[in-house]
C-alpha cells in the first residue's frame, strides 16, 4: 500500500466500522472522504439500466411536467391503495399484500411480529434476517457449504429441518451475497415437502437476474402462493430496478398477517416517489422497456463474469444473480484486496469480512455498465498477476 494513501486508508476503515454488517453508502463516503475518487461502485447490487429508464419517465413525467410539485406538496397514497395496484399487476389478491418502505423494513416486520421460538438462517447471508431477531427468538444456522459453491443442497436441508423443527425458516433465492440458486422445481420440491413448517420466507429480491431458459424468462414462484398458506415472499424493488434511494418493496403473506401489520401502522410508508414507482411498475409501456434493460443487463452480466473467471488466483463462484462472490487465493486479505481497488482503482467492492459463515477470503462484485465491467476486468487482472 502506497504511504499517502495511508491517512485515507485509515479513514476509510472507521466508516466502514460504523457502517455495522453493511457497507458504507456512496454518499456517505463522499461527503466524509472528498478526496477519495469512487470510479466504479460495485459494491452496490443496482441495474444502472434499470435506474436511466426510472429517470426518463420521472423527468418525462413529473419534471416536465411540474407534477413534481403535487408528488412533494401532498400525501401518497396510503398502503392499502398502493397495495391494490401493485395486487392488480401481480393477479394476486390485495389483502395479501403489504408495502413497505424497501424490503429491509418487511423482515423487520414479520421478524418482530410472527417469528416465534426458532429461526432458521442459511448462512452467508443478508445480515437483517438474524440481526433483526428479537431477544426471546432463537436463532439457528444452516451452513452453505464452500465446497459446495454455497449451493443448497435441498435433501440435506430438508433434513436439517426435519431434526430441528424450527418455526420459521429462510430462503433467499438467489441467495446474497454468493448468488447461489435453487431452481423454480427445487424450490416448488422444498415448499412442498416442508409445508408443516409454519412460516417460509421466500426472499426474491434477484430473481430477477435469474433465469433457466434462453428466452430469460422470470421464474418466480409467486404464482404458488395460493397453494400455500404458511408463505411469505419478500420482494426488494432496490436492485433490479436500480432505485434503492426511493424505498420500495413489497411482501405477499397471509392476509390476517397484513392486516395485523396494518392495524397498528405503515399507513404512509410509501413516500411519494415511491408510489410514483409503484404506479409504474403496473404499467404495460414502462414494463416492457424494462424487460428490455433487464434481458439486456443479465447478458452483459453473464459476459463479466465469464471474463472475471479467466483471471489467475481469485475463484469466482457460481452465480444466478447481479454479482458474484470472488475467493481471493493469493495470500492476501479482503480488507486489502478491497482497499487495494477502492484506494488505486477507484473501484468499491463489498469486503465480505464481516459475514458470518465466509470461510476465507471474499470480495463480492456486482455487474456495473459495460465500460465499467471492462475496467474491473482489467484492473483486477493487475492486482492479481502481482
Ligand atoms: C438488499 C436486500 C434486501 C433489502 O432491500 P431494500 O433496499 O430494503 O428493499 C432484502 N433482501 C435481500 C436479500 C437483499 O439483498
Amino acid at each position: 500500500m502506497k504511504t499517502e494513501n495511508q491517512a485515507l486508508f485509515e479513514k476509510f476503515h472507521l466508516l466502514k466500522s460504523n457502517a455495522g454488517t453493511h457497507s458504507p453508502s456512496i454518499t456517505t463516503i463522499k461527503s466524509e472522504l472528498p478526496e477519495l475518487e469512487i470510479k466504479v461502485d460495485a459494491c452496490f447490487l443496482s441495474n444502472p439500466y434499470a435506474t436511466e429508464l426510472f429517470l426518463k419517465y420521472f423527468r418525462k413525467e413529473l419534471i416536465d411536467t411540474g407534477e413534481i410539485n403535487r408528488v412533494l406538496e401532498f400525501y401518497p397514497s396510503q398502503n392499502k391503495e398502493i397495495s391494490q395496484l401493485v395486487g392488480g399487476h401481480l393477479q394476486i389478491d390485495p389483502s395479501r399484500i403489504f408495502i413497505a418502505n424497501g424490503a429491509t423494513e418487511i423482515i423487520q416486520a414479520i421478524i418482530h411480529n410472527f417469528v416465534k421460538e426458532k429461526l432458521l438462517i442459511n448462512i452467508p447471508t443478508f445480515s437483517p434476517y438474524y440481526e433483526f431477531a428479537l431477544p426471546h427468538t432463537e436463532v439457528i444456522y444452516y451452513n452453505l457449504k464452500k465446497e459446495e459453491n454455497f449451493r443448497l443442497d435441498p435433501d440435506d436441508y430438508i433434513s436439517f429441518v426435519k431434526e430441528n423443527k424450527p418455526h420459521t425458516i429462510v430462503l433467499i433465492n438467489p441467495n446474497n451475497p454468493d448468488g447461489g440458486y435453487l431452481s423454480h422445481n427445487e424450490m416448488i420440491r422444498l415448499i412442498q415437502e416442508l409445508a408443516w413448517v409454519p412460516n417460509i420466507i421466500i426472499d426474491e429480491s434477484f430473481i430477477h437476474f435469474a433465469f433457466e431458459n434462453s428466452s430469460l424468462e422470470l421464474p418466480s414462484i409467486v404464482s404458488m402462493m395460493d397453494q400455500f398458506p404458511n408463505l411469505y415472499i419478500i420482494k426488494s424493488m432496490s436492485k433490479d430496478f436500480g432505485i434503492a434511494g426511493i424505498r420500495c418493496g413489497y411482501a405477499i403473506m397471509p392476509p390476517d398477517k397484513v392486516k395485523q401489520l396494518l392495524k397498528t401502522g405503515y399507513l404512509w410508508n410509501s413516500g411519494g416517489l415511491a408510489e410514483y414507482f409503484f404506479r409504474l411498475y403496473t404499467r404495460k409501456d414502462f414494463l416492457k422497456e424494462y424487460e428490455e434493460v433487464r434481458k439486456k443487463y443479465i447478458t452483459e452480466s453473464l459476459f463479466f463474469v465469464t471474463e472475471l473467471g479467466t483471471i489467475p488466483k481469485i475463484k469466482v463462484y457460481p452465480t444466478k444473480a447481479n454479482f458474484v462472490l470472488i475467493e481471493i487465493l493469493n495470500g492476501k486479505s479482503a480488507d486489502e484486496i478491497s482497499t487495494e481497488l477502492l484506494l488505486n482503482y477507484g473501484i468499491y467492492v463489498r469486503n465480505c469480512s464481516d459475514k458470518i459463515g465466509l470461510n476465507g477470503q471474499f470480495i463480492r462484485v456486482a455487474t456495473r455498465y459495460k465500460l465499467e465491467n471492462e475496467y474491473i476486468v482489467k484492473s483486477l487482472r493487475e492486482v492479481f498477476h502481482k
